[in-house]
């Protein structure tokens, strides 16, 4: 049997603008997941504390529901570069993890 069979082949490397085919939430995705391999948060663009903390239990994290057709909620950062929007743009997600700005919210 050959080994080539199972070989992958060299890695291919995935950057948003590599992939304007995408869609603006799935570029965003991947620029997000880029910028905290290399140590920064995504939302406010400052190193990650490292704690093993996430933005779940941030006193800065608020959770906005809308009850419209159906319960959605999304998630929020007082201190995201970009403001308190109605924009996708401005969503963080529970499980990142936390950034050095974090502050133990009351549940903690
Ligand atoms: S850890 Fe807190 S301050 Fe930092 S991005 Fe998350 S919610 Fe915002």
């Amino acid at each position: 049997m050959s080994d080539t069979l199972f070989d992958p082949g060299p890695p291919t490397i995935t950057t948003a603008k590599e992939r304007p085919d995408l869609s603006a939430d799935a570029r965003r995705t991947i620029r997000d997941r880029d910028l905290m391999d290399v140590g920064i948060h995504p939302a406010t663009r400052k190193p990650l504390a490292g704690t093993g903390l996430t933005c779940a239990t941030c006193v800065h994290h608020h959770a906005v529901t809308h009850y419209t057709s159906r319960a959605k909620t999304w998630h929020k950062c007082d201190l995201h570069r970009l403001g308190t929007s109605h924009s996708a743009a401005s969503d963080i997600r529970t499980s990142w993890p936390a950034c050095v700005l974090y502050q133990p919210g009351d549940d903690q």
